[in-house]
């Protein structure tokens, strides 16, 4: 049964009353091959960008749409999942007014994001095992709460949540429940984007920048229900998405099956390197993970992560996220990295 959700309670008054820029690029439909474009001041001569790019990515989303099993209608494409969810915000987040649910320990920018637009962020820790505190998060919604922004798998702890927990927290929240699934090519959890025809306030985000290999080609992609796509479409910049990145996207995601094979070796090295950092006596836990990076519990993580510098290895510490005290983030790298890695970590005592 499909959830009963009117996206018009939700949208900001000013963005719904908005009209938004149409670009001449809008005003045509037509492959362009016979069309003389005299319309947006650009330099005529031919250098392969001297035209601006299409607005609505046509083409990529053409080929997401294939591989996904997603209509175009039910995508937007963004400047990175980062300008992806700054829209978001900025179309159903009434600033100094209205606020979001974040699960901590997560992805910096939630925070970052809700402080740049004036909306409060409202922090519901996870629990022990890194999964949704259901009960604690619907208490702590209000009238005025749009957004729960759940990160699965999740950055930093890795882990993909419950199905079941997520699917309460679709059913019983009645603003929108954003998934960022960054990392879900590296998961066996399924994406959540089969259920977008279930859960009309679901908006699930991915990117290119993690197994896709393209982080820095900038391309995020949003998936949700037309009526959001179409709220979404009309505040974002015209040319968001410049023609190198649509052109790069294009040719990457159509050679799919080198990205799966990337995904797999990548996989494989975890598995090594999660064993290897087993024998590593200061490695007090190692956390399970759905993603290309493990987070590990150490003796001292500000004295590890010094000493890692010192041999040129740059990690990430996490000590000062909730819930990760001791812990360092580990990105697997290429077989010859992380033979350096576990080389390195086995020297230090
Ligand atoms: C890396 C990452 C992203 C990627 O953001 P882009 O702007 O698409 O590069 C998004 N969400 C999470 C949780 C991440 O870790």
């Amino acid at each position: 049964m499909t959830k009963i959700f009117n996206i018009n309670t939700i949208v900001r008054e000013s963005v719904s009353k908005l009209k938004p820029y149409s670009s001449a690029r809008d005003e045509y439909v037509s492959d362009g091959s016979e069309m003389l474009f005299l319309d947006a001041n650009e330099n005529p001569f031919e250098n392969g960008v001297n035209r601006y790019p299409d607005p609505y990515q046509r083409s990529l989303k053409s080929l997401l749409a294939e591989q996904k099993g997603v209509s175009e209608a039910n995508m937007l494409l963004g400047n990175g999942s980062d300008e992806v969810l700054d829209l978001i915000f900025r179309a159903f987040c009434e600033p100094n007014q209205d606020n979001i649910i974040t699960l901590p320990p997560t992805y910096g920018m939630y925070k970052v994001l809700s402080g740049i637009n004036a909306v409060e962020n409202r922090e519901v820790l996870l629990t022990s095992d890194f999964e949704p505190n259901v009960l604690e998060i619907l208490r702590t919604v209000d009238e005025n709460t749009k957004l729960l922004l759940i990160c699965s798998p999740n950055n930093p702890t890795g882990n993909a949540f419950s199905r079941e927990k997520v699917e309460e927290l679709l059913e019983h929240f009645n603003g929108l429940v954003v998934i960022d699934e960054a990392y879900i090519d590296f998961s066996e959890q399924e994406s959540w984007l089969s259920e977008l025809k279930k859960y009309p306030n679901l908006i699930v985000t991915q990117t290119l920048s993690k197994a896709y290999g393209m982080a820095g080609i900038r391309l995020g992609i949003c998936y949700a229900s037309e009526e959001i796509i179409t709220i979404l479409n009309k505040i974002k910049p015209p040319y968001n998405v410049n023609q190198l990145t649509q052109q790069q996207a294009l040719k990457r995601v159509m050679n799919q099956d080198v990205v799966e094979k990337e995904v797999v070796q990548i996989l494989k090295e975890r598995d090594e390197l999660i064993e290897a950092m087993k024998q590593v006596e200061f490695v007090q836990e190692i956390y399970p993970t759905d993603a290309n990076f493990v987070l590990a519990k150490v003796d001292d993580a500000d004295k590890r992560y010094q000493e890692l510098l010192e041999q040129h290895v740059v990690v990430r510490n996490r000590s000062t996220q909730p819930l990760c005290e001791n812990t360092l983030r580990f990105t697997v790298g290429t077989p010859t990295e992380n033979k350096k890695l576990i080389a390195i970590l086995k020297q230090l005592g």
